[in-house]
């Protein structure tokens, strides 16, 4: 590990600096703000969500399409910082950046149609009341970003808050720093009068400050182990959380599946941006009688894919610890019994690590039940898709998954504990700004994308407003004495009779 990385780990001092996990370059130097300066980003953000919702839907919607058309004409420059920042191939910046623009067009165009007011259904007791439901921002939302996709994936969570009518204060990662502090000031050529989307930069302190800072809701996106520190600060204040969290995704191939491309999207799916993916496929179980065909295609696949050289399609490992984290999970199952039928230990050679798959490999080992967060693969056999799904099923974690499979795969997915499965494809969910996308369990809870995510940073405001007084009213001292129990008549030809 560099220098310039330790720094990047330990957060001495007043500021830091971000790397290139390819070259040890400096890509950027950053402050280390602390508990006084997250504060007063968060009160500056009161002011300016107070501004961006007297805004309005309409003007709201005109400055984040606006902000669309900043990130596309000045892509190539992001890309490069992506890529650079984060070591991730070019093109794969290029999916987040797509997948992130049809998000935040998706959330633009239809917080008018999730928040507006609208009338609900009425109440026989109350004819004179009209009830109406609207959803209104909840003010300022402090998120909290991971380093795997520094664009999408903050996104997610900042895109639908903003076209929410909040403001927003973001923390990203202290592997990808730079890449978030050009998303916010981008965002102010579109929105300059306020500072209605800020970013402040730092650690784990940090991130902790803008948990205490006294955000309306925090968005927290990154692993368990921080996801509970972040619940645990936020209960001090009684902060709403949103946890976004890892997952041990698996894969199912069952008996009348496209068998070819069930291995080709399990390579993908486990290998690109270097296996770093929350909803990467980390395990797969394959129904017996295709199983040998299922591994001799993935093993055919992943020949000549390596990791780095000259147009990559596999980068470096962005966090050096994770390196180690890899290499300790695929030697615990090699030392079980477990067999690397692409690649093996070497595999793992810094920054780098090419794809490995492994079979026989004990159930109850790391690589099966922890989040490993590399290129590995790890291949089951199961007698059938029934003892796929429960093996499947058998962890604390529930992000997402795969099923690859013709008559039973949509039955499957539905029985799949995970908050989102894709049938005969992998992540594909993901590109969906209509679907919402969270975990179950350890993948922790909340939503972001599509109308569940846009609610989260929203709260319900209901109204009852009476449109005419009657002269019998059931909620007053005034009543008459027969509405009782003409109320209780109605009730029992209503009711009574079930
Ligand atoms: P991480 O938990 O180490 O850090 C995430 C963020 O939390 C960073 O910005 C960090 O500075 C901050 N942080 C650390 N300690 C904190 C504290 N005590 N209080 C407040 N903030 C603190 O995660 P990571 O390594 O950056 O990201 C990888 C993880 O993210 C993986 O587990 C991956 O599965 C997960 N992830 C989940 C999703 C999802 O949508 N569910 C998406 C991408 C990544």
């Amino acid at each position: 590990m560099s220098m310039t990385q330790d720094r990047a780990r330990t957060g001495e001092g007043k500021s830091f600096e971000s790397v290139s996990p390819a070259t040890g370059e400096v890509v950027a130097t950053l402050p280390v703000h602390d508990e006084a300066e997250v504060r007063e980003a968060v009160q500056r953000a009161r002011k300016a969500a107070q501004w961006w919702g007297e805004l309005g839907f309409d003007g709201r919607r005109e400055r984040l399409r606006a902000y669309t058309g900043v990130l596309t004409r000045r892509r190539e420059e992001l890309l490069d910082l992506i890529s650079r920042e984060n070591g991730k191939p070019r093109v794969d910046a290029f999916i987040e950046h797509l997948l992130a623009l049809e998000h935040l067009d998706w959330a633009a165009k239809n917080a008018r149609r999730i928040m507006r007011p609208r009338k609900v259904a009425g109440s026989m007791l109350l004819a004179n009341v009209k009830p109406i439901l609207e959803y209104q921002p909840v003010g300022v939302v402090g998120v909290i970003g991971p380093w795997n996709y520094p664009l999408f994936t903050p996104m997610g969570s900042i895109g639908y808050a903003l076209a929410a009518g909040n403001a927003v204060v973001f923390k990203p990662s202290e592997f990808t720093p730079a890449v978030g502090v050009w998303l916010a000031d981008a965002f102010r050529e579109v929105v300059p009068e306020q500072p209605v989307f800020q970013v402040v930069t730092g650690f784990g302190e940090t991130g902790a400050a803008l948990c205490r800072a006294g955000v309306d809701k925090l968005a927290f996106t990154g692993s368990a182990p921080t996801g509970r520190k972040i619940m645990a600060t936020c209960a001090e204040t009684l902060t709403p959380v949103l946890l976004e969290l890892g997952g041990k995704d698996a894969m199912l191939v069952d008996s009348d599946a496209d068998i070819k491309s069930a291995a080709a999207a399990a390579l993908w799916g486990s290998s690109s941006n270097a296996g770093q993916t929350c909803i990467g496929i980390e395990r797969v179980y394959v129904v017996d009688n295709v199983y040998d065909e299922f591994v001799s295609e993935l093993t055919k696949a992943a020949s000549g894919i390596t990791a780095g050289g000259d147009s990559p399609v596999i980068g470096p490992m962005t966090m050096p610890k994770q390196l180690d984290i890899v290499r300790e999970h695929v030697e615990e199952a090699l030392d079980r019994g477990a067999r690397a039928i692409v690649g093996g230990r070497d595999s793992v050679r810094a920054p780098y690590i090419d794809p490995i798959i492994l079979v026989d490999v004990p159930e109850d080992a790391r690589v099966m039940r922890e989040e490993t967060f590399g290129p590995v693969l790890p291949v089951t056999r199961v007698r059938d898709l029934d003892e796929a799904i429960e093996k499947a099923n058998r962890t604390s974690y529930g992000l997402g998954a795969a099923v690859f499979g013709k008559r039973r795969g949509y039955d499957a997915a539905r029985k799949l504990r995970s908050g989102m499965t894709s049938v005969n494809s992998v992540l594909a969910f993901a590109g969906f700004p209509a679907l919402p996308f969270g975990g179950v369990g350890e993948s922790g809870f909340g939503r972001i994308h599509g109308e569940d995510g846009l609610k989260e940073f929203t709260r319900a405001k209901a109204i009852a407003k009476q449109r005419f007084s009657t002269p019998a009213e059931m909620m007053s001292f005034d009543r008459p004495s027969w509405l009782p129990k003409v109320a209780a008549k109605l009730g029992d030809l209503r009711y009574g009779r079930r």
